[in-house]
């Protein structure tokens, strides 16, 4: 079977070095096994995406030389794939509505998890008379039960849904599809077989993993690679307009920017320039580092 190994950048504004090390290694690991790249463009959130980003985002990817074999549908043109997913799973009883206000969730007792979000007490899941007048978001019922990935970086990653976000959101009270339930049938649709991104979406994986098995996909294989993090230990951010490929690429060539990320992943033993034809040769995930990459660019 061919690897496929996908780019899912959300085009809401240029890509920094962050990205573009993330789909450096994603690129790296499908092309040493000789398989197949897509791209789709992650615009669930038409507010804050555009397609004008999204045609940098290739022109980008271009200059570096990350090429792919095929674009798949934008997540904005989708959505009547996703409405089958999820009446499939509503007809399993599996969803339920929602009428929680944002104030509510965010006054709960319930304790939070430790990036920050909320674990979902169940308030509506056995809710009688729901509140008229109120379009609902929709939740996804989470069993007890633990869900371990194998990542190829991160070695075990283990996981209770039911203590760690409870029952959550698939599609909002503004009937916008979420992430998780978009990225799960893309990825599953495409036949994705190895998912590489960066490590604050490792624990994401466990919902994903959850939402494939009840649609019917494989699990792919997982690798999250570290982040890079500013001098001053900040995680590099859109914000930093000196990280972005824009500036960038007025200082360097992409063999020289590649050098030095390549040298940052853990793959070579000098930052000098290089070709992704020899980092080919270099890449195995044996090498690469785990933790997280302080980067400075003098
Ligand atoms: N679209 C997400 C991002 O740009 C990546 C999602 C994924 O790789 O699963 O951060």
């Amino acid at each position: 079977m061919t690897p496929i190994g996908r780019f899912a950048p959300t085009p809401s504004g240029r890509m920094h070095l962050g990205n573009v090390f993330a789909a450096m290694i994603a690129w790296l690991s499908i092309r040493s096994q000789k398989g197949q790249m897509i791209l789709r463009m992650e615009d669930l959130d038409t507010q804050r995406t555009k397609p004008e980003y999204a045609q940098t985002l290739r022109e980008d990817l271009n200059w570096l030389g990350l090429d792919w074999d095929l674009e798949t549908q934008p997540q904005s043109q989708r959505t009547a794939v996703y409405d089958h997913y999820f009446s499939q799973l509503k007809a399993q009883g599996l969803l339920y509505p929602c009428y929680c206000t944002r104030a509510q969730l965010h006054s709960l007792d319930a304790p939070h998890a430790s990036d920050g979000t909320y674990i979902y007490p169940g308030t509506c899941r056995e809710l009688v008379t729901p509140p008229e007048g109120r379009t609902p978001s929709w939740r996804l019922r989470v069993p007890e039960g633990i869900w371990q990935v194998e990542d190829l970086l991160q070695g075990t990653y283990t996981e209770n849904l039911a203590t760690h976000c409870g029952d959550f959101v698939l599609r909002r009270s503004d009937n916008m599809y979420v992430y998780q339930l978009a990225v799960t049938v893309d990825d599953g649709e495409a036949g994705v077989t190895e998912v590489v991104r960066g490590l604050d979406l490792l624990s994401s994986a466990p919902r994903q993993m959850y939402l494939q098995t009840l649609l019917g996909f494989s699990h792919p294989r997982y690798g999250h690679v570290p982040l890079l993090l500013a001098p001053d230990g900040r995680r590099l951010s859109k914000r930093d307009r000196d990280m972005d490929l824009g500036y960038l690429q007025t200082q360097y060539t992409p063999e020289a920017l590649l050098g030095i990320l390549a040298h940052a992943a853990g793959l070579t033993a000098t930052p000098s320039p290089i070709s992704l034809q020899e980092l080919i040769g270099a890449f195995s995930w044996e090498k690469l580092h785990k933790d997280s990459i302080v980067l400075s660019l003098e």
